[in-house]
């Protein structure tokens, strides 16, 4: 998968973009980001890419002819261009699939008060929002998309199966975990996961995300949608050992 961003900081990007995950995956050639200065296609001498807002009132804008150009520069017959906006509903872990099945993903990042809204008609195919709030600039929002939709991509993520279980992945959070030592400051592991009985901890897991996601996220599941099976196993559990559910 290839990554083309268009930004005035480039400078943000680095740092992220060589740590842990992103890094390995860029270094084994599974992952490609390209992190451009939008000042590149911007009119010399003054390399300017923000103007007032016609109409008058605060802030500035960023123009139009330098974005255009960079992703006419930038631009095959294999990309998708996106305009980082947070005037969409939010991403959500079924739309970052989506994206991550493109090869080529060209991302324009926003300040100010935001682009010239021509260059969603020319030149954009999909807006993608972080959240219901205003950053400053698209610049950490396309570092959101770049670490969600990379984790996707096949062999950045060591284990399929860390993907299969993760929260959101099918619409309930993952179950609660915990490591090394036993008891810890007088709070123990739930023994079902010191059983070493596999099926026993595999419905242990089934049942208490059920529950973490009734208590947590009750937009995503409800207790009267379960099926059959899911209640029992609620069921089971909850006359046994039950974990945390504290948000
Ligand atoms: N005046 C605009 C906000 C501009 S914020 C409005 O009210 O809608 C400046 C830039 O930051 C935007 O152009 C966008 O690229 C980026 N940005 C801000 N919040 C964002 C969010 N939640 N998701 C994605 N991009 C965002």
């Amino acid at each position: 998968m290839r990554f083309d961003v268009i930004t005035i900081f480039p400078a943000m990007f680095e740092p992220v973009l060589s740590t842990s995950l992103l890094g390995k995956a860029r270094a084994r050639g599974l992952l490609a980001v390209h992190v451009h200065d939008l000042r590149r296609w911007a009119d010399p001498p003054q390399h300017r890419t923000d103007d007032y807002s016609y109409g008058g009132g605060p802030g500035m804008l960023m123009k139009p002819e330098p974005i255009v150009r960079a992703v006419e520069a930038l631009r095959t017959d294999d990309s998708w261009v996106v305009l980082m906006s947070p005037q969409v509903p939010p991403l959500t872990q079924a739309s970052v699939l989506t994206l991550a099945a493109r090869l080529h993903l060209i991302v324009i990042c926003g300040r100010y008060e935001g682009v010239d809204d021509r260059v969603r008609d020319l030149v954009v195919d999909e807006e993608v929002s972080v959240g219901d709030y205003v950053l400053a600039g698209g610049e950490l929002p396309a570092m959101v998309l770049i670490e969600a939709a990379s984790r996707l991509v096949p062999g950045v993520v060591g284990s399929a199966a860390s993907l299969r279980d993760e929260s959101h992945a099918h619409g309930v959070l993952e179950y609660p975990q915990y490591t090394r030592p036993e008891v810890f400051k007088g709070k123990p592991v739930p023994p079902t996961l010191l059983s070493g009985d596999h099926s026993k901890v595999a419905r242990w897991r089934q049942a208490s995300a059920l529950r973490r996601t009734l208590d947590r996220r009750p937009d995503l599941l409800r207790e009267e949608n379960l099926s059959a099976d899911q209640h029992r196993l609620l069921a089971e559990f909850e006359s046994g050992e039950a974990p945390s559910t504290d948000a």
